[in-house]
């Protein structure tokens, strides 16, 4: 079983260390937070004072972190993991960041002589504590083999997308066809309400034809149909709008940066900042259909 450092045991990195110790792994956490510190030492990490003491003798790093910047920091500041990583270590970063930030890190990790994957995550924080998230995974293939043992510890679905950021980019290609089929599938029962439509008709229909998706079947915005989805509880996340907002913003970069036109990830991302603004950004991303509909 390997030792592990473990940056970022937040709502996600928490239950997915708690994973890796639960699988026999040795880990020893790095928090900003107590809070999150005492919540991993509860599920059997070892609590380190510092970056540098988590990864000091680790054999993986993995890291799980807010944005772009903090991955960049964490990793190349002067007290941060580059600096103080053993020599042969592999670095996982599975925070969600921009494909540029990505790239970058990756490459200062190789002339800095370790092997790094961006390694973004699918699934939430329920397939975190069930250890049944997706990987996207974008490095070498060497280092993907090596990193699979931490990988099946904590998720279901592995998949090596290629090149460094490629994991990234996937991740962005997904949450913008998700929040475009949420926005799709809230108007058509907005409509089908306006129409006097019942919504389990609706949704028996549609979920078995040619407008079946997963936000649709599973993740339905409307309350009844599909139990489990976040509607039949007051839009509570789940998957918070700000996060999908955030994801549409790295979405949309990436696209203005390859000359891409996206005019629907465009649009997507200019209704949830409003839908954000509003001041519901707290709330599961299909609660935009609330906003959508223009009354509750
Ligand atoms: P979170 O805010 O709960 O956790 C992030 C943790 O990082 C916090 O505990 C924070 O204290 C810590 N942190 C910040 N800067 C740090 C630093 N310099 N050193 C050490 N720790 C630091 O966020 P989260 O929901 O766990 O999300 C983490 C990442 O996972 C994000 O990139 C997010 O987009 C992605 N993601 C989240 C979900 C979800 O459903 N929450 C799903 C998929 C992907």
């Amino acid at each position: 079983m390997a030792r592990i450092g473990f940056i970022g045991v937040g709502n996600m990195g928490g239950p997915m260390a708690a994973n890796l110790a639960k699988a026999q792994h040795q880990v020893r956490a790095f928090d900003l937070s107590p809070d999150a510190l005492k919540a991993a030492e509860a599920a059997g990490a070892t609590v380190a004072p510092t970056v540098a003491d988590a990864v000091k003798d680790a054999e993986i790093v993995i890291s799980m972190l807010p944005a772009g910047g903090h991955v960049r920091g964490v990793y190349m500041g002067e007290d941060g993991i580059f600096a103080n990583a053993v020599k042969g270590a592999l670095f996982i970063d599975c925070s969600t960041i921009d494909v540029a930030t990505s790239r970058a890190v990756s490459e200062a990790a190789k002339a800095a002589g370790f092997a790094m994957l961006d390694a973004p995550v699918s699934g939430g924080t329920g397939g975190a504590a069930a250890g049944t998230l997706t990987f996207m995974v974008g490095g070498d293939a060497d280092a993907f083999e090596r990193g699979k043992a931490a990988f099946n510890a904590m998720g279901k679905t592995i998949v090596h997308c290629g090149q460094a950021g490629a994991g990234q980019a996937v991740k962005a290609c997904n949450n913008m066809m998700l929040a475009i089929t949420m926005i799709g599938v809230a108007e058509g029962f907005n409509l089908a309400d306006a129409l006097g439509i019942d919504r389990q008709i609706v949704y028996n229909v549609c979920s078995t034809a040619t407008a079946q998706s997963w936000a649709l079947n599973t993740y339905c915005p409307v309350p009844g149909p599909a139990p489990n989805s976040p509607a039949n509880r007051d839009y509570k996340a789940g998957f918070t709008a700000d996060m999908m907002l955030k994801d549409l913003r790295l979405a949309q970069d990436a696209a203005q940066q390859n000359g891409v036109s996206t005019p629907l990830g465009s649009e997507a991302q200019a209704l949830f900042a409003l839908y954000s603004n509003m001041g519901e950004g707290g709330k599961d991303f299909s609660g935009i259909i609330e906003m959508l509909r223009g009354k509750k």
